[in-house]
């Protein structure tokens, strides 16, 4: 990697300010002063100094983000809004990106990551991570709903979804609106919405609660968002 662009992507500023810094002599490579960015440098091996402190150098990103109603789970958009918006301009040198999607009216949690490989275990198919939600439905919830969850609900498309676990967490018989948990094995398209409609009921609210192992930390306030802990991210692993 290119000695520039390793230190603006470990936090050192824009290129111009890295020519600045590399220009006033403050930079060394393996204990020799380096006045060219355009060097190749070995991230893993070579000790980078900025005015004698050792640069870390971290290959993969993973953060732990409160999504709020209104941005997108995409990288780029023309017209809207997109969760990487929130990240701190640092935050987004490395490129992260959604490991999988919320839609716009989704809120909760969403783990950005550089980590494809990570990325690609836990949306894969075949294992099935499970993902908590609680949600506001319209109409209410009874057991009659709850055994179509748990036996398996067939989308509109035909696929079927593996058995879910429905929750009723309370009931608003003024709204007439049910407030439930609900934990489900895929990562369809809409999927929680359309088991609802499945069951003529509409998802009114949503929200994210868990990710396999991985849960919203409470006290982060919506739209914002922070590293994953040594312990989430070897749980995640
Ligand atoms: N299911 C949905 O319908 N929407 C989401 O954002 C996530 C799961």
């Amino acid at each position: 990697m290119r000695l520039d662009k390793f230190l603006a992507h470990t936090g050192y500023g824009t290129r111009k300010s890295v020519k600045e810094l590399l220009k006033s002599k403050k930079i060394t490579v393996n204990e020799l002063i380096v006045k060219d960015g355009k060097i190749h440098i070995q991230p893993e091996t070579d000790k980078i100094h900025v005015a004698g402190e050792r640069v870390d150098y971290q290959e993969f990103y993973y953060f732990m983000l409160h999504k709020p109603q209104g941005v997108i789970s995409a990288t780029e958009d023309n017209l809207h809004k997109t969760v990487i918006e929130l990240l701190k301009p640092q935050d987004r040198l490395s490129n992260p990106f959604p490991v999988g999607r919320l839609d716009k009216d989704t809120e909760g949690l969403l783990l950005l990551t550089n980590d494809g490989a990570l990325a690609h275990e836990l949306l894969s198919p075949r294992k099935e991570v499970d993902k908590c939600y609680e949600a506001i439905i319209e109409g209410l919830i009874g057991e009659k709903e709850i055994e179509a969850f748990e036996k398996s609900i067939t989308l509109e498309d035909g696929f079927r979804c593996r058995p879910a676990k429905l929750t009723v967490l309370s009931t608003d018989l003024v709204a007439q609106t049910a407030n439930i948990q609900v934990i489900i094995h895929e990562g369809k398209f809409h999927q929680v919405k359309r088991m609802f409609e499945a069951v003529d009921r509409k998802v009114q609210y949503l929200k994210r609660l868990s990710m396999g192992p991985l849960e919203l930390d409470n006290s982060l306030k919506i739209g914002h968002y922070r590293a994953l802990t040594a312990d989430e991210l070897a749980q995640l692993k």
